[in-house]
This record gives C-alpha cells, sequence and structure tokens, in this order.
C-alpha cells in the first residue's frame, strides 16, 4: 500500500520509522533485530535508506595508489522485500541520484517494482567524501526533482526508450524538505522554490530532516502552505542518546540543537545521561507534534531501537 494511502486513512497520527542497512557481512536476523521492538507500535511502513560507494586508496607495488569503490552498507532493495516478507508492512527504499545512471535509476526501479514495492524516497545524495560539491554521474541526475521527474513519467508508462508499449508503474513518490534550510541552499525562499518544484514533478508527500525545536517544523509548514505546498509534510525525529551525537548530528545533519536541550546535555558526563535527556526531549517533541495532529511522525532510528521504544511507548 503507498505511504500516501496510510496518511489519507489514519485517523491518528502515524508512526514510522527508518532503518539502516547493516555493515557489510552482517546477518539479516540484526535487522530483525532493530524492528522487532518496534512492531508493537505498528509502523505503517518502515524506511530503508540507500548508501552509495566510497572511495579508498590501496597502496600498491612502487608506490602506486589504486582507486577502489566499495559499498559499506549495500542490500536496500533485498532489506525492504525481507521486511514486506517478514512482517507485512510497507517498506520505503530511499533511492538516489548519486553513482547512478538514468538507465540503472529505471532498471532499479523496475526491479521494485517486481518485488511489490509500492513506494519510494526520491533523494539526490550527499557527494562522496573525496568530492567537494555533488558530482551526478554523467547519465544521471544532478537533482532529486529529476528523479522525481523520471518515475513519474515511468508511472505514466514513459520509460527511457520509448519504442514499444510498456506497462506504467505506480509508485507513491515522498521527497526531503529541511525545516533549516538545506545546508547547500541559497536561503530558505529558494530552498522551498525547489522543494515546490519536487511536489509538482511528482512528489505526494515530505519527510523532513531531523529538528529539535519544533517551532522550526510549523514554521517550515507555514511556509510551505504559504507557496501552495499542499501535500503532508511528516516530521522527522531523532532522539540524541551519545556524547557523540551532541557534535556529531549538527555536524552532518546542518541542524541546530535549542539552548533549552544544550543546557541539559552539557551536564552530561556519560553516554547513559545523554540518552536520558535524548528520550526525555524526544518524548517532549513527539507530544507537542501529536497535539498539534502532524500527519505522521517518522523517526530516525540510525540502526538502535531502544531510544525509539523509549519513546513510542509514551506516544503510540
Ligand atoms: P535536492 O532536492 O536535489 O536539493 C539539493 C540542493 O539543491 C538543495 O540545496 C536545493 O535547494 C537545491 N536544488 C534543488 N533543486 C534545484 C534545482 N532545480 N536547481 C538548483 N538548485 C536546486 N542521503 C542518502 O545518501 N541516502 C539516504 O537514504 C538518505 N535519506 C534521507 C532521508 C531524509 C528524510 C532526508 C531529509 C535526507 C536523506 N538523505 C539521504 C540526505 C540527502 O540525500 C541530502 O540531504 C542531499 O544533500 C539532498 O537531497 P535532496 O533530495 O533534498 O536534494
Amino acid at each position: 500500500m503507498k505511504v500516501i494511502d496510510h496518511l489519507n486513512a489514519a485517523k491518528d497520527t502515524l508512526f514510522s520509522f527508518e532503518i539502516l542497512p547493516p555493515l557489510k557481512g552482517a546477518n539479516i536476523q540484526s535487522i530483525y533485530d532493530g524492528i522487532d521492538p518496534l512492531m508493537e507500535f505498528k509502523p505503517k511502513y518502515i524506511n530503508v535508506t540507500y548508501h552509495r560507494e566510497e572511495f579508498i586508496y590501496k597502496e600498491r607495488e612502487k608506490g602506486l595508489l589504486e582507486k577502489i569503490a566499495i559499498r559499506k552498507r549495500p542490500g536496500t532493495v533485498g532489506i525492504c522485500a525481507a521486511i514486506m516478507n517478514k512482517y507485512y508492512v510497507d517498506a520505503v527504499p530511499h533511492l538516489i541520484c548519486g553513482g547512478f545512471s538514468r538507465e540503472e535509476t529505471e532498471n532499479a526501479l523496475i526491479d521494485l517494482q517486481f518485488l511489490g514495492i509500492d513506494n519510494v524516497l526520491a533523494l539526490r545524495g550527499d557527494s562522496i567524501k573525496t568530492e567537494s560539491t555533488f558530482k551526478p554521474d554523467p547519465e544521471g541526475h544532478k537533482y532529486a526533482v529529476e528523479l522525481i521527474n523520471q518515475i513519474s513519467e515511468m508511472n505514466k508508462g514513459n520509460y527511457l526508450v520509448d519504442d514499444i508499449q510498456l506497462a506504467p508503474t505506480d509508485f507513491c513518490i515522498g521527497a526531503a524538505g529541511y525545516p533549516e534550510k538545506h545546508f547547500e541552499a541559497m536561503n530558505l525562499s529558494t530552498d522551498l522554490q525547489y522543494l515546490k518544484s519536487k511536489v509538482e514533478a511528482g512528489a505526494e508527500y515530505i519527510v523532513t530532516q531531523m529538528f529539535f525545536n519544533n517551532q522550526k517544523y510549523f514554521d517550515f509548514v507555514d511556509a510551505c502552505r504559504a507557496i501552495g505546498i499542499t501535500v503532508p509534510i511528516i516530521p522527522g525525529i531523532k532522539p540524541i542518546t551519545t556524547l557523540n551525537h551532541i557534535s556529531f548530528l549538527p555536524k552532518v545533519f546542518h541542524i541546530d540543537l535549542p539552548e533549552e536541550l544544550s543546557k541539559d546535555l552539557i551536564k552530561c558526563k556519560s553516554n547513559k545521561d545523554v540518552f536520558e535527556v535524548g528520550v526525555a526531549w524526544g518524548i517532549h517533541q513527539s507530544q507537542e507534534l501529536k497535539k498539534a495532529n502532524v500527519p505522521g511522525i517518522h523517526y530516525y532510528t540510525m540502526s538502535t531501537s531502544e531510544s525509539v521504544k523509549a519513546i513510542a511507548e509514551q506516544i503510540f
């Protein structure tokens, strides 16, 4: 079933979460171990992130360096299929522009369709570590809007080579939004116009980047509505759980931690202290969002379900 149909059918705020494929070599059980504790909250769908290749340099004879492409977390599509098969819950694979030609994108979508997957979260992806800015595949897409256009065209039966009549796909497309602005955007206003273009291209809902100040989400929704974005906007919530998160999350996700939260985090001496503060904050955020009747709350587990479970117990 499509995410948009779940949202339209819901009488209350929906619970959903995102998982990462485990590091290469891990067993499928490690994925189930992360999902099992959250199933009691009846997620309507589970997102699975996509991780593109990284490049490493290996030293060879005579001081020569060999550039090798590796993917540390492959398996998004297989995990989606396993989730749907085991839990009978919809899986939402993330699909990115980076590292994909248009043809590879088309083939990936055909695989998803054969697996009975109805949903795709369409993203650009970030630049790889060895590049300062995002570089698309020479035959691929530069922005998420182009990927969304390709999926929308397939939904109309328009494949890349249209010399034979092909059956249309029927994917529900989601897109990413940034309450605190995408870090590369000139300003929030241009970022919102590009977000609107993703909706016009076929995105039926938006999932936000994590934020820790609900007012930023509420202002973002107001700003979206003001320029004519009418689709559901699902808030993304990430509980802070380790001392490392305190600097890692702002650095990697380009978000601020509110003063009130930082005052408590500064006092933390251990991961256990941070976990308690982070979960309490996540509960507070989720209660306020639910009271505001948001369509769903989407939790970023980053592969550990304990904190999300502690929050969900109080909310769902
Ligand atoms: P876009 O919408 O293409 O925007 C990228 C930048 O370009 C923005 O600054 C925007 O303002 C600007 N822009 C957009 N369109 C245009 C245009 N036509 N002309 C000029 N400028 C334009 N990354 C992964 O690699 N794998 C994942 O699984 C993953 N999951 C994510 C899930 C969520 C909910 C979110 C919020 C992010 C996720 N990301 C993931 C990270 C995401 O790929 C990065 O944030 C990336 O830098 C931007 O992706 P986007 O789809 O928002 O890009």
